[in-house]
């Protein structure tokens, strides 16, 4: 059994869901495919949330009538239009939709439909193509809490239904949706932005699977973003513990949650390139072998948090579990923690949880944040190298260890500390 994961790049349109039927026919082994949704539909299904949840329905049903339109595109040149003549308009899904009182409620039952629109079509597609297969219903096999947009998978239970879902059927593929999941009582979730490796890492561990691989739009795991730096160089491989280290610094290229599903079972876990199947790729596994190049690693859109106790109590000892309680509860990301004698400064995705947790955090401690800032992570640096990132750039913060350096940079056009 194998795992293959495809995003959204992959399957933007018709010519990428033609490619994964291409690549998918080569395999003679048992597969299941993870699927995201096609191109940028996310983004879009979360403004329609937003536009319903705001009471905007005219924009609510002008967005979806363009998803619609770009899914029902694709469905067309892939000969399957069919799959969209229901003869329900977009109007009567908005008006529709019961809204809850939950904002984050609402958004995992819309934002869900990405994903389930493009296994369906990826099904019937390959179907059509005589690549007989399966379509799981990951809402009933996933089963996670109601943390909702960023719900705990129950590894157990998803664990006994997926393994029976799967071994109890004769086919040989099977196509599931990434990111999504549900809870016991049918309400869907969704695992976090991103998500779908982690699906796909997950089901690698609960089918004991040989490998995994995550196609993707660039030729495997490179030593910087391709979009900012021009030239990369590929790492041809790497352990667990580095590839953990990369993806929890903002390395885009897999999600942080991914390792520890494959880690656990020493599963290798290829990232491959979608448009050159034949070609190598990277691959993360069970190995000594170490980076031998710099990798640069940028995590955007980060906020600085410095508190100070107000009766100059020393922070380390008195408040620290305080804080990272709060820090939890409000569910904001981490991405770096610095202290002094009275003050401990965390950087933190700039997230709408943000405001909140500043504000219960202000109940107990003098609270200064800047935003606008980015955090550059080194690893494999040398004093020459740090240099050369700090010069001409405005640092708010610098942090180093033996092998790594840790910059956060003002963007351009910075906010002052507030
Ligand atoms: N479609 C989801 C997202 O865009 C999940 C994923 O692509 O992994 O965040
Ligand atoms: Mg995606």
């Amino acid at each position: 059994m194998k795992v293959f994961k495809f995003g959204g790049a992959s399957v933007k349109d018709a010519a990428g869901v033609e490619n994964v039927r291409r690549i998918v026919a080569q395999e003679t082994e048992p597969l299941v495919i993870v699927v995201s949704a096609m191109g940028k539909t996310t983004n879009a299904f979360e403004r329609i949330v937003n536009a319903r949840w705001e009471n905007r329905h005219d924009d609510a049903v002008l967005e979806y009538d363009k998803i619609r339109a770009y899914h029902r595109a694709i469905a067309d040149e892939l000969g399957q239009g069919e799959l969209f003549d229901n003869g329900i308009t977009s109007q009567d899904i908005i008006d529709g939709a019961v809204v809850p009182a939950d904002y984050d409620e609402f958004y995992d039952q819309v934002v869900c439909m990405g994903e389930l629109f493009s296994s369906r079509m990826l099904s019937a597609y390959l179907t059509k193509c005589d690549i007989e297969n399966e379509w799981l219903c990951m809402q009933q096999l996933l089963i996670t809490d109601k943390t909702f947009r960023e719900a705990k998978v129950d590894y157990e239970e998803s664990c006994k239904r997926i393994r029976k879902r799967i071994f109890g059927s004769k086919a040989k593929v099977f196509v599931a949706q990434g990111f999504i999941g549900g809870t016991i009582e049918g309400y869907h979730t969704t695992l976090g932005r991103e998500g779908s490796d982690y699906t796909a890492a997950l089901m690698a561990n609960f089918l004991d699977a040989e490998s995994v691989t995550i196609w993707k739009d660039v030729p495997g795991i490179l030593n910087a973003d391709p979009r900012i730096v021009d030239d990369t160089v590929l790492i041809p491989e790497l352990s667990y513990r580095e590839a953990v280290e990369l993806a929890y610094s903002g390395a885009q290229v897999i999600h942080p949650k991914s390792i520890r599903p494959v880690e656990n079972k020493k599963i290798p876990l290829y990232v491959k390139p979608f448009n050159d199947p034949a070609a190598s790729g990277s691959v993360i596994c069970e190995t000594d072998r170490k980076v031998d190049v710099p990798v640069y690693i940028w995590r955007k859109n980060q906020l600085l948090i410095t508190m100070r106790a107000k009766d100059f109590s020393f922070i380390l000892e008195e408040s620290l579990s305080h804080i990272f309680d709060i820090i939890k509860r409000h569910r904001l990301k981490v991405s770096m923690i610095q202290s002094s004698a009275v003050t401990i400064s965390v950087c933190v995705d700039n997230t709408r949880y943000v405001p909140d947790a500043i504000e219960e955090l202000r109940d107990a401690y003098a609270v200064t944040y800047n935003e606008g800032l980015s955090l550059l992570t080194i690893r494999g640096t040398t004093p020459e190298i740090l240099k050369r990132e700090q010069e001409g750039r405005s640092i708010m913060l610098t942090q180093t260890t033996r092998r790594t350096a840790r910059l956060v940079i003002k963007d351009e056009n910075e906010q002052m500390a507030k």
